[in-house]
């Protein structure tokens, strides 16, 4: 008997057919006998149509004040909505199951509203229920906060959920279901040769999640890692019994050195600020930063370079689309203080990376990208690197012939 954490994300629970087939799922696992723990999202849309709302509602007025703490409750209610819907299902196909609500295990988080981070999992009153062989279907996304308040993770968060909940039942296997059925190369829509990868890992895996890769949020993967918890990915769009090997995202083996690069991803929602003849000066990037820090934008690749007059510099970062407007107004009412002329603004960009842990070891990998950009004519604005991770910032137009050169150059389509 195994201790099973299953997940389902929002395409999996899409409707009633589809939690019908997902009960089949998790029936087959409690029927062998194993103890069943699922965390789902809310319906496909769902949770845009509940942020919506709040948008909506919010926009009313510019002097409103913070709303987060009601938005989470509003944003949480897609997932009380499916925990009870599948907690019914699987009672009609005579398996034991109860739903659980994030305050009622419950599930701890900080005060951050929106994107709240897992504090603890009270796990005694859900352990024995499981031990009791009834199956818990638990909300994701959602907990409780020090105030008692709900709280939600942040988009993405039923995947953390999971992850979190299998670390703290001590879960023998975490296998994550979406809608593709597994870890891909590249994205399959761009790159019709894409292949789907047997394993990947946790390193990996965690640069493809925030280079733009979305099969699981970032943070879930960081979880895992720093648990040692393997994770399965895996479609939900399968007959019971159809093959279905998924990707298990663990940490390295020894085979998988011998592969240089093993994806490519892309992210369209970035864009690029430039602040041009800057005090060249001690401290001046710090300054950048700090007010970038204290708007709560966070930046991502960042770049100095000299500018024509000796006394000054330029400075290109990029920062998340979203947050754009934020950002400029906080650089504007520090513009005196961090001395600088003028800011250019580019949000036609997309940042596409290479990732993989044989970069380590292995030279040219630099080469190779560089050269396969520039054979097809892709000018490149910005570049990042990690040991294991090369991202460029290219003109938004060229983000699919960037993807599919650098997937061939790499000969991802080989195993
Ligand atoms: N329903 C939430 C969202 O759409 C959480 C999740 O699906 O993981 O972001
Ligand atoms: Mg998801």
């Amino acid at each position: 008997m195994a201790r099973i954490v299953m997940k389902f994300g929002g395409t999996s629970v899409a409707d009633l057919d589809r939690i019908r087939h997902v009960s089949a799922l998790v029936a087959r696992e409690a029927e062998d006998g194993h103890e069943v723990a699922v965390v789902v999202s809310a319906m496909s849309g769902e949770t845009n149509r509940l942020v919506g709302f709040v948008d909506a509602l919010a926009a009313d007025t510019k002097n409103g004040g913070a709303i987060d703490d009601e938005y989470d409750t509003i944003v949480s209610s897609g997932e009380q909505v499916t925990s009870g819907l599948l907690a019914i299902a699987l009672r009609r196909r005579g398996i034991k199951a109860r739903s659980w609500q994030g305050w009622q295990i419950p599930l701890q988080t900080d005060g951050a509203h929106a994107s709240a981070r897992i504090k603890g999992i009270e796990t005694l009153a859900f352990n024995q229920s499981l031990k009791d062989g009834i199956v818990g279907v638990v909300a994701g996304f959602q907990g409780i906060s020090p105030e008692g308040r709900v709280s939600t993770l942040g988009r993405g968060g039923s995947d953390t959920s999971a992850v979190a909940l299998a670390v703290a039942l001590g879960a023998d296997r975490c296998d994550i279901y979406t809608d593709v059925d597994g870890v891909y190369t590249a994205d399959p829509r761009i790159v019709p040769k894409a292949r789907r990868l047997d394993r990947i890992a946790f390193e990996e895996m965690l640069e493809l999640a925030s280079q733009g890769a979305k099969v699981l949020q970032t943070r879930s993967v960081e979880l895992a890692m720093n648990n040692k918890l393997p994770i399965r990915v895996l479609t939900s769009f399968r007959g019971i019994d159809e093959l279905n090997p998924g990707t298990l995202v663990c940490e390295e083996k020894k085979t998988m050195e011998e592969r240089v690069v093993s994806g490519v991803a892309y992210a369209r929602d970035e864009a690029q600020i430039s602040l041009l003849r800057l005090r060249d000066e001690p401290g001046v990037v710090a300054r950048v930063c700090g007010v970038m820090a204290d708007a709560n934008v966070s930046v991502d690749m960042i770049v100095q370079g000299t500018s024509r007059r000796e006394d000054s510099a330029n400075l290109v970062f990029t920062i998340g689309k979203r947050d754009l407007e934020k950002a400029l107004s906080a650089l504007d009412e520090n513009k005196d203080r961090i001395g600088y002329d003028s800011v250019l603004v580019n949000d036609k960009v997309s940042k596409v990376s290479v990732v993989g842990i044989g970069m380590r070891s292995h030279t040219g990998v630099a080469h190779t990208m560089f050269s396969a950009l520039a054979e097809r004519n892709i000018n490149i604005e910005v570049i990042a690197t990690s040991e294991i991770k090369i991202s460029v910032l290219i003109d938004a137009d060229m983000t699919e012939l960037a993807v599919r050169a650098l997937h061939s150059a790499f000969e991802l389509e080989n195993p």
